[in-house]
């Protein structure tokens, strides 16, 4: 038979041995947690945490009709992309159909670090440049690439500082912030901007700054990248994308994390025109991108978005969550949809309540340049009773 399985009190032990410390763990006694349903995890004694952390579970942990399309599919077929296979053009039509025009040509990867890598790769053929702007405390993933447009990354925490390619816009906190995008403007490949910033502390652009920020881009004959990795897919409420918040409409769109709700999923949608200028003779060959599990998984989310409304019910929870939290003397409540950020007035009372929400069954994460920010975002199908939930625990946290 197979080896035994290791006692599972050592696991917290065993960890840093046989896995990399490059890897911290939340909270102070990390939590180990067995199972999800809905916005719900359980740990292994049972004990039940609200979920407003996980972004990925985007339609509710384990989702049934995402499990199960998975699941089937596994048992019919799992192979690469160069064969034919219906689910996989199923899947690219109805992700195109959810976004403006002209972006419809469709590239799948694994992860929203390689989505943003290939997007890198799309401007670079397509602009024969190197030089990316991004916003000040911007993440845009793990590869080598992304850590050199991540300034949340090369600036402190163990990054090596700003490589000479990258340039650096201010956040857009406030108005006259295109100044400092457009101080920046030379002759770039592309501008990388999540729709609104997660790290930097869940940032809601001024109005009309995305749509500015990308006609100067494009003006000096840069292409757009909006980042939709953390913030797409009905999360924002108003909208299924971000970057509709502003009118705008990128150049090249990447996803991730939402999009499989869990299963390793990412994709690059892009124009004709730019997908053109990648077609040079070096193929583009992805062992496990776009792979029929994957697209049946991926059309299970959209499906599951559609018909239980998330969209809609991430306006309403994140408006119910808004106003409970101003009845608070928070410093700033910001955001959109359940994509919200609680600004404290420092790092020790971000990780003091963080802790003490934890005691009391909630979930929830602390970022921004300073890490004083509460981040909410949990999975769309949080209901009326999980906000009030939420509510009464923080009242008694704070
Ligand atoms: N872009 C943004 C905005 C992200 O938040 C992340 C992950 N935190 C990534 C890209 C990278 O995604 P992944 O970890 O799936 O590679």
């Amino acid at each position: 038979g197979t080896a035994a399985r290791p006692p599972r009190t050592d696991i917290a032990a065993r960890r840093p041995v046989v896995m990399s410390q490059a890897l911290s763990l939340a909270y102070d006694e990390p939590l180990h947690i067995v199972r999800g349903a809905g916005a719900y995890l359980y740990d292994a004694s049972g004990r039940e945490y609200l979920d407003l952390v996980n972004n990925v579970a985007h339609v509710g942990h384990c989702h049934p009709r995402v499990v199960e399309a998975g699941a089937r599919q596994m048992a019919q077929l799992n192979t690469n992309t160069r064969y034919l296979h219906g689910s996989v053009i199923d899947y690219a039509r109805r992700l195109a159909a959810t976004l403006p025009d002209p972006l419809h040509v469709c590239f799948f990867v694994n992860s929203g670090s390689e989505a943003n890598d290939l997007a890198l790769r799309l401007a670079a053929a397509h602009t024969g440049r190197d030089e990316v702007i991004v916003l000040d405390h911007a993440y845009h993933g793990n590869l080598r690439s992304q850590i050199a447009l991540s300034p949340y990354k090369f600036n402190g925490r163990g990054g090596e500082g700003r490589p000479a390619s990258t340039r650096v816009a201010a956040l857009p906190t406030e108005a006259g912030a295109l100044e400092s995008l457009t101080a920046q403007i030379e002759e770039p490949a592309a501008f990388y901007a999540e729709s609104v910033q997660g790290c930097g502390g869940q940032i809601v652009y001024p109005p009309g700054y995305l749509s500015s920020a990308f006609a100067a881009v494009r003006e000096a004959g840069g292409v757009c990248v909006a980042d939709e990795v953390q913030v797409g897919f009905g999360r924002v409420g108003e909208h299924f994308w971000g970057f509709e918040l502003d009118g705008a409409v990128p150049d090249i769109v990447t996803l991730g994390k939402p999009i499989g709700n869990g299963h390793p999923l990412g994709a690059v949608v892009t124009t004709p025109e730019i997908a053109a200028s990648f077609v040079t003779g070096m193929e583009y060959f992805n062992t496990f991108g776009g792979n029929p599990v994957s697209a049946e998984i991926g059309l299970a989310v959209l499906d599951v978005i559609a018909d239980e409304r998330l969209q809609a019910n991430a306006l309403a929870m994140g408006a119910r969550l808004v106003d409970g939290l101003r009845a608070f003397d928070f410093a700033d409540v910001r955001g959109r949809g359940l994509f919200l950020g609680v600004q404290l007035d420092s790092r020790e009372e971000a990780k003091r309540i963080k802790e003490a929400l934890k005691a009391r069954g909630v979930l929830i994460s602390t970022d921004g340049p300073l890490d004083d920010v509460l981040k909410i975002k949990p999975p769309l199908v949080l209901s009326a009773a999980d906000c009030d939930r939420c509510l009464e625990a923080l009242w008694d946290a704070r």
